[in-house]
C-alpha cells in the first residue's frame, strides 16, 4: 500500500522501458527508480526526516516526479502547490500545513527571498534549476544558507539507501483545496488512499505496459496525480509529460508516440475539437479518452467521438476520495452524460436530507465509501467532522442513479439557483446552451432578482459575433421551462477558468456582487 515502493517493483520488472520523454528526452524505470533514490537519500543527509513535510511548487516535469516519490520513499508528507498561486495563498498553504522543506524552480528564488521572514517553519529551498533561472548562484540572499539545487540533492544520496517503515495510514499527501467559503483546506490523504485509488483506476482502465499516457493536466491536481502519473507508473505504462496544454503539442505528442490514453477537463476537449490544424488521424492511435473534473457537455462528448473517432469515458472525483470514485466502463456500456458506475471498492450512494439513501431515478448528495477516502482535513477537526459522517465522505455534489448503476451528476450542491422558490440546476441549462451550434462555450448562474429571489444569467462565448441576446433566449425557451429559461445573457471572448481547465462559476458570481 505504498506507491514509491509499488514504483521499484515496476522498475524491477520493466527496467529498460521508458517510465515517460520530457522534452522528448526518454528516461527508463531503473533511471527514475534510481534518481527516487538517490533523492530520498539526499533529502535524509539535508537532515528532512520521515513525517516531515515537504513543500512541491512545480509545474509538469521530472522535478516533480522524483520530487514527489523521492519524499514519499523516505517517509516524508508531501503538499503539491500551484506554482502560480498569489504570494499570500502560498504563504498561507506553507505555513499552515507547516512545511519545512520547499522544492521549487529557481525562478521562484526570488519570491522565497521576499516572503521567507513570513516562513519561520522554512528550513530548506530546494531549488530546481532551469536554463532561464539562477539556480543558487547568488551569495547576496539572505536565504543563501538554506538553498541547495535539486541536482545537489540527488548527488548527496547514495542508492544503497534503505527506505524507512511507512504505515499505510500515514499521510503521504495534503491537498489543499478551495472550499465553498474560508481558507483553503488541507485534504490528508494517506498511502493506503492514494495507492488503493491508482491501482483500481488502473484495473478499470485497463492501464497496461503497452499505454503512452499524454500527462498535461497539472501534476499538483490530483486527477493528474492519480489517472496520469500514479496509475500508469505503476502499470509499467510509459508518461508523454507536457508542460503546459496546447492542442498543437497534444496533437504533436500523440502523433510521435503513438499515445493510447489522453485524459483532460471538458475546456480541453473543447479546445483540441476547435483546433482549425487537429487532424484526426493524429489521435487515431488513442485507445480511451477520460474527461473528469467538471461535467463533460454531452453536445461536446458526441461531436468529439464522431470526429476523433475515439471513446470519451468520463468519470468523477474529488480530492476528499484522491480522487475517483466512478468511471464509464470500458466493457459495458459508456453513458454519455453519466459519470458512469462505482469503480471496484469503492461505494457510491445518492442520499436525502437525512442520509437516507433516495430511490433510483431520485436526486440526492452524493456520498462516498472506501480504501481511497481521506483522513480528514489537516488540523480541522470540525470540518472533518462535518465532511465525514459514519464513515461516509459528503461529497457537496448532488446526484441521482439510474436503474443500472450508472451515476449522474446534477449539480454542485452550493450551484442551486433557486427561482421563486424553484429549483434550476445550472448545467441543465448549459447542456442546452451547448447543443446551440454558435456556441462554444456556456455558464449559468444565479443572481439576485428582486422579484424572483434569483435569476438565471448565462455567460455565453460564441463563435458568431452577430448572436444576439434575444436570440440565446428564444432558443432556450424552446428546450427549457420557463422558470429555467435564462433572462439574462452576456457575451464574453472567454470564460474564466482556473488552471486546471475548470470554469469558474465563483469567479462570474464575484463579479455580479461587486458590480
Ligand atoms: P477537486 O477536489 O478540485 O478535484 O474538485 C472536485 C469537484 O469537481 C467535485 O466535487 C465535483 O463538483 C467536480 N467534478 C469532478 N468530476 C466531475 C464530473 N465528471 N462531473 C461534474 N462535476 C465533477
Amino acid at each position: 500500500m505504498n506507491l514509491s515502493s509499488q514504483l521499484h517493483e515496476t522498475a524491477k520488472r520493466v527496467p529498460h522501458k521508458p517510465a515517460y520523454y520530457f522534452e522528448d528526452q526518454p528516461s527508463t524505470y531503473a533511471e527514475l527508480d534510481g534518481a527516487i533514490t538517490k533523492f530520498a537519500s539526499g533529502l535524509e543527509k539535508l537532515g528532512v526526516k520521515k513525517g516531515d513535510h515537504v513543500g512541491l511548487l512545480l509545474g509538469n516535469s521530472p522535478f516533480f516526479v522524483i520530487g514527489m516519490y523521492g519524499a514519499l520513499r523516505l517517509g516524508a508528507t508531501v503538499i503539491p502547490i500551484n506554482p502560480i498561486y498569489t504570494p499570500d495563498e502560498i504563504g498561507y498553504i506553507l505555513n499552515n500545513g507547516d512545511v519545512t522543506t520547499v522544492i521549487a524552480l529557481d525562478l521562484l528564488v526570488p519570491l522565497a527571498e521576499k516572503m521567507h521572514h513570513t516562513l519561520p517553519k522554512v528550513e530548506h529551498y530546494i531549488v530546481c534549476e532551469t536554463p532561464q533561472g539562477k539556480g543558487t548562484s547568488n551569495s547576496q540572499l539572505s536565504i543563501y544558507s538554506k538553498l541547495k539545487s535539486f541536482s545537489e540533492v540527488v548527488a548527496l544520496g547514495q542508492l544503497s539507501f534503505r527506505a524507512p517503515e511507512v504505515d499505510e495510514d500515514d499521510v503521504a499527501l495534503i491537498l489543499y483545496t478551495s472550499g465553498t467559503t474560508g481558507k483553503p483546506k488541507g485534504a490528508m490523504l494517506t498511502h493506503k488512499n492514494l495507492y488503493s485509488n491508482a491501482r483500481d483506476v488502473g484495473i478499470y482502465l485497463h492501464m497496461n505496459e503497452d499505454d503512452r499516457v499524454i500527462t498535461t493536466l497539472p501534476m499538483f491536481h490530483v486527477f493528474c496525480l492519480t489517472v496520469c502519473l500514479n496509475a500508469p507508473l505503476l502499470s509499467g505504462a510509459t508518461l508523454l509529460i507536457d508542460p503546459k496544454f496546447s492542442p498543437k503539442e497534444i496533437f504533436r505528442l500523440a502523433k510521435k508516440y503513438e499515445a493510447t490514453v489522453f485524459a483532460g477537463v471538458p475546456t480541453m476537449y473543447n479546445f483540441l475539437y476547435q483546433y482549425p490544424e487537429g487532424d484526426p488521424k493524429d489521435l487515431q492511435s488513442l485507445r480511451l479518452c477520460i474527461s473528469g473534473g467538471a461535467a463533460m457537455p454531452v453536445a461536446l462528448l458526441k461531436s468529439f467521438e464522431e470526429k476523433f473517432k475515439v471513446v470519451i469515458s468520463e468519470g468523477y472525483g474529488l480530492s476528499e476520495a484522491a480522487p475517483v470514485t466512478c468511471f464509464n466502463p470500458l466493457d459495458r456500456p459508456r453513458k454519455a452524460g453519466s459519470i458512469g458506475q462505482s469503480i471496484v471498492h469503492v461505494e457510491n450512494k445518492v442520499v436525502n436530507e437525512l442520509g437516507e439513501e433516495v430511490p433510483v431515478g431520485h436526486s440526492g448528495e452524493l456520498i462516498v465509501r472506501g480504501p481511497n477516502v481521506m483522513k480528514g482535513y489537516y488540523k480541522m477537526p470540525e470540518e472533518t467532522a462535518a465532511t465525514i459522517r459514519d464513515g461516509w465522505l459528503y461529497t457537496g455534489d448532488m446526484a441521482m442513479m439510474d436503474e443500472d448503476g450508472y451515476f449522474y451528476i446534477v449539480d454542485r450542491k452550493k450551484d442551486l439557483i433557486i427561482v421563486g422558490g424553484y429549483n434550476v440546476y445550472p448545467r441543465e441549462v448549459e447542456e442546452v446552451l451547448y447543443n446551440h451550434r454558435e456556441i462554444v462555450e456556456a455558464a449559468v448562474i444565479g443572481v439576485p432578482d428582486p422579484n424572483q429571489g434569483e435569476a438565471v444569467k448565462a455567460y455565453v462565448v460564441s463563435n458568431n459575433p452577430a448572436l444576439t441576446e434575444e436570440a440565446v433566449i428564444s432558443y432556450a425557451k424552446e428546450h427549457l421551462a420557463k422558470y429555467k429559461t435564462p433572462t439574462l445573457i452576456e457575451f464574453l471572448q472567454e470564460l474564466p477558468k482556473n488552471t486546471t481547465g475548470k470554469i469558474l462559476r465563483r469567479a462570474l458570481k464575484e463579479q455580479v456582487l461587486k458590480s
